[in-house]
This record gives structure tokens, C-alpha cells and sequence, in this order.
């Protein structure tokens, strides 16, 4: 067996692995094991990179051998039976004492199992989300640990050192024990899905209503990343509305085909937040327009459907190009309270102790959803913990108050003129339901009590109640 030389490693050398290792590399007092089943990718990591003094291991035992105790070592393999398979590994290699993080976008559930079944043998399991793509990971990713408190005391400080760093701040926290921190990390993609939709309805608008090119609108939303709409997906979304194609000379986004794909995350949060009781209904609705986008012959087979007889025409286009703003801004506090809301209830469900305020913190560098008002949902939480809506927050309240004749033309505008809006439709459809005093949710009650005596309450007294009703049955 070989000497053990390494502080860290990393197990699973592909995209986000490997430059993970070399993030760690980087940092000042790591050395780092490395390996990877197939020897190959071990190989072409230690050729491209010599300065990063990687020692490498082409079994789990000299792996585990390579490293100091307690050994800390961190899974980028594939999510689901990849990372079973590593992790049954390394518990045979490891000792009781050693750490064992899981990197990968593993659904939470699967990490709570994994951490109860690793946790017997005395190895500490900690399933840590990590978002940031490519970059993040070999730059800085924003991270979300859970496990347990004592794992986090070792792990802490390596994770820190790796972490986007925010106005200072690394972009790390403990989220929780067992499965919290591939949790939040579901529920920061199901927000990124939101955010993205936001961007792409706005941009669908724009160009629609107003004719502008791509190229046009890449300026608009430049000029959006100046104010409180500032973010790393504003920002990219006008690099890729500026690209233009090599082959044809036409915008990029012309001759990519207007099918969206999802791998899972945003899916999970929408399956999880139903089986909670929470409605993330711009989440929801995100991931239902990328379903729709591609079902070619549903779409096909409706194309004769009929559209509106007229079609509004934008008087004034800068008024026009601001109330979308708007538009974007309010939808987007709403996909954010939506997703604080299902944080809110997984941590009650599972019993989590998760500070809002420090997810909020951890989300302002380093992943993908990382924005500027961020810091407005942190004060939101320091100033009131217990706040049940972040849209009730005084700042989010005044905020989103400020956009509603703006919100409601947009979403008015677009049905009139046939241009589908789901997700700014369905945040202000929420946000209407959350301030309306009184709900149709009674009439509802009156129906399932007729059909199914599933009784209801009354808003003059305590008590269940049923009503002999006389109708047809
Ligand atoms: P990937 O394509 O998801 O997985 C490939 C890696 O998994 C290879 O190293 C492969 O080894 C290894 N692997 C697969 N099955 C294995 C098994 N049974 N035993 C041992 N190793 C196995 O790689 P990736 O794109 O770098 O992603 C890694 C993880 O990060 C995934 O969980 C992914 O979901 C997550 N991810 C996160 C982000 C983000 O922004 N946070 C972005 C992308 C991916 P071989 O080389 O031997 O095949």
C-alpha cells in the first residue's frame, strides 16, 4: 500500500469531478487523491494537469490508502445506481470515523436512505449539493451540505475553501442532517427552472410584441442586469440571444429547435412539493412548458387551432418593454416565496432546522440562480424567522406591489394577442388567490359535501358539519 500522502479526494473524473479536483488542487494545504473506474480519464486528469500534484489511485484500497485519516472523500459519479455502486465501495474500503460526501444531484430521498445505511457502519455519509455547473465546479459552486453536525466539523472548513465567495462570504453552509442539502439544492433548480421560463416568456413577448431581433433584445436584457433584475441568468441569456450562427448567419436561437429537455431536478421538486402540500406553481408550470415543447405531434396535430380575430398592437414599445420587466420581476419573487414555501415544509416534514436566511446567502454566488435580490430574502428572514410568505415581507410586499398595473397589462396583453405566458400567468393567478379575501374554495367544500358528505366547516362557529342535501343523487 502506498503512503498516505492526500487530505481529500475525489472519486468519478468526468466534467464536474475533475474539476472539482482541481479546485481543490488549488486550494493551499490540499493534496488530492483521485480516481475514477475506468484508469482512463485518472490518466488524461494527471497528464493535463501536472501542477495540481494529484496522487492517483487505480483500485478503492490504494484510493483509501492514499489518505489520511479520518479520510474524506468526495462522489461525482453518476446520480442513482453509480453512486450506490461507489458508495458500496468505499464503505468496504473506508474505516468507522471517515467521511463519505456525495456530490452528485442525487434525489434527496435516496440520500436520506444512504446516510441510514452508511451511518451503521460508523462512516459518516453527507450528501452535498452542488450547483455551478462546469465553472462553479473548478472556480467556486455554490454548496449545500446536510449530514450530520459532527461530519461538518471536519468537512467545514475544505468545503469553505472550495465555495463561491460572496461579498466575502463563501457560498457554503450546513443546510441540515441526513437528506437537507440535496433538498435545497432540488429546490434551487426547481427555482432556476422558474427563473428560466421567466426569461424565456419575456423574451417571447418582446419580440413578438414589438418586433425587436434577438440581437436587440440581447441589449434589453443587458440593460435589465443593471437593476434589481441583476443575475447570472440575465446575463447569459443575452450571450445566447447575441450568438449567431456559424453555418447560417442567423441568430442561434432561430436555428436551435423549440424543444426544452429536463433531467429530473425540476420534476422532483414539483413531485415533492405535491406530495407536501405546497403549491410551487410557477415551478410547476415551468417544467410543464418545457413537457409541452416537446410533443411535436401534439403541437403539430393543434396547429390549426384557432388564435384570437385581432391582435392588440404595442403603441408604445419602451412602456411596453418596461411592464415585462415588471413582469419578470413580480413572477420571479413569486417562484422564489413558492420554493421557500417548499423548504419551509420539508424541513417541518423531515425535521430539519434550516435557516432561510443562510440558504438565501449561500445562493448569491457560485450557482446558477445566483441574483442580487437574494440578499433582500436574507433580511427578509433575519428581520422576521418565523415570516410565513415571503412575499408578506415588508420589502417584497412594497416590490411586488410596485409591478402590479404593469404584471396585470402583461398577462392581459399576451391572452389578448394569443402568446402563451404559464408561468407569469400562474404567479399572478397565485398571488390573486393569496390576497383574496375570500376563496371559491367554499363553493368546493358545498360540492364535495353533496357528492361525498366530506362535510365542512363553518365561518360562524366551531364544529364539522353536513347538510341532508335534496338534490338528484
Ligand atoms: P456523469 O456523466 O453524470 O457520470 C460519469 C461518471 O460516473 C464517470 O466518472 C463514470 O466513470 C462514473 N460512473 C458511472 N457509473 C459508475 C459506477 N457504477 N461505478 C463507478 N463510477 C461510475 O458525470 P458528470 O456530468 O461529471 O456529473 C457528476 C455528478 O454531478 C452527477 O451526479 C450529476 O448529476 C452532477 N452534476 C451536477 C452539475 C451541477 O451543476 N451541479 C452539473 C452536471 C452534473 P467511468 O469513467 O468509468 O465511466
Amino acid at each position: 500500500a502506498e503512503q498516505a500522502t492526500a487530505n481529500i479526494g475525489v472519486v468519478g473524473l468526468a466534467v464536474m469531478g475533475s474539476n472539482l479536483a482541481r479546485n481543490l488542487a488549488s486550494r493551499e494545504g490540499n493534496t488530492v487523491a483521485i480516481y475514477n473506474r475506468s484508469y482512463s480519464k485518472t490518466e488524461t486528469l494527471l497528464t493535463e494537469h501536472p501542477e495540481a500534484g494529484f496522487v492517483p489511485a487505480s483500485t478503492y484500497e490504494e484510493f483509501a490508502a492514499s489518505l489520511s485519516t479520518p479520510r474524506t472523500a468526495i462522489i461525482m459519479v453518476q446520480a442513482g445506481k453509480g453512486t450506490d455502486a461507489v458508495i458500496d465501495a468505499l464503505t468496504e474500503a473506508f474505516e468507522p470515523g471517515d467521511i463519505i460526501v456525495d456530490g452528485g444531484n442525487a434525489l434527496f430521498t435516496d440520500t436520506i436512505r444512504r446516510e441510514k445505511a452508511v451511518r451503521e457502519t460508523g462512516i459518516n455519509f453527507v450528501g452535498a449539493g452542488i450547483s455551478g455547473g462546469e465553472e462553479g465546479a473548478l472556480l467556486g459552486p455554490s454548496i449545500m451540505p446536510g449530514g450530520s453536525a459532527e461530519a461538518w466539523q471536519t468537512l467545514g472548513p475544505i468545503l469553505k475553501s472550495i465555495a463561491a465567495i460572496a461579498e466575502g462570504e463563501p457560498c457554503v453552509t450546513h443546510v441540515g442532517t441526513d437528506g437537507a442539502g440535496h433538498f435545497v439544492k432540488m429546490i434551487h433548480n426547481g427555482i432556476e427552472y422558474a427563473d428560466m421560463q421567466l426569461i424565456a416568456e419575456a423574451y417571447d413577448l418582446i419580440r413578438q410584441g414589438t418586433g425587436a431581433t434577438p440581437a436587440e433584445i440581447a441589449d434589453i436584457f443587458a440593460e435589465w442586469n443593471k437593476g434589481e433584475l441583476e443575475s447570472y441568468l440575465i446575463e447569459i441569456t443575452a450571450e445566447v440571444l447575441r450568438q449567431v450562427d456559424a453555418k447560417t448567419d442567423k441568430p442561434l436561437v432561430d436555428v436551435i429547435l423549440d424543444q426544452a429537455g429536463s433531467k429530473g431536478t425540476g420534476v422532483w421538486t414539483v413531485q415533492t412539493a405535491l406530495d407536501l402540500g405546497v403549491p410551487v406553481s410557477g415551478i410547476a408550470e415551468a417544467v410543464f412548458a418545457r413537457a409541452v415543447s416537446s410533443k411535436p405531434a401534439q403541437r403539430a396535430a393543434s396547429s390549426a387551432l384557432p388564435g384570437p380575430s385581432e391582435i392588440p398592437v404595442v403603441a408604445d414599445k419602451a412602456a411596453f418593454i418596461e411592464d415585462v420587466r415588471q413582469a419578470v420581476y413580480a413572477s420571479k419573487i413569486i417562484a422564489y416565496s413558492q420554493g421557500f414555501d417548499a423548504i419551509v415544509a420539508g424541513a417541518e416534514e423531515y425535521n430539519w432546522d434550516i435557516k432561510k436566511g443562510e440558504i438565501a446567502k449561500i445562493w448569491r454566488g457560485g450557482c446558477i440562480i445566483r441574483a442580487r435580490f437574494l440578499n433582500r430574502i436574507t433580511e427578509a428572514y433575519a428581520e422576521n424567522p418565523g415570516l410565513v410568505a415571503l412575499v408578506a415581507a415588508p420589502y417584497f410586499t412594497e416590490a411586488i406591489g410596485g409591478t402590479q398595473d404593469s404584471w396585470r397589462r402583461v398577462v392581459g396583453d399576451a391572452a389578448a394577442a394569443g402568446i402563451p405566458t404559464p408561468a407569469f400567468s400562474s404567479s399572478l393567478a397565485y398571488y390573486d388567490s393569496l390576497r383574496a379575501p375570500r376563496l371559491p374554495a367554499a363553493l368546493v367544500q358545498g360540492q364535495r359535501d353533496f357528492f361525498g358528505a366530506h362535510t365542512y366547516k363553518r365561518v360562524d362557529m366551531d364544529g364539522t358539519f353536513h347538510t341532508l342535501w335534496s338534490g338528484d343523487r
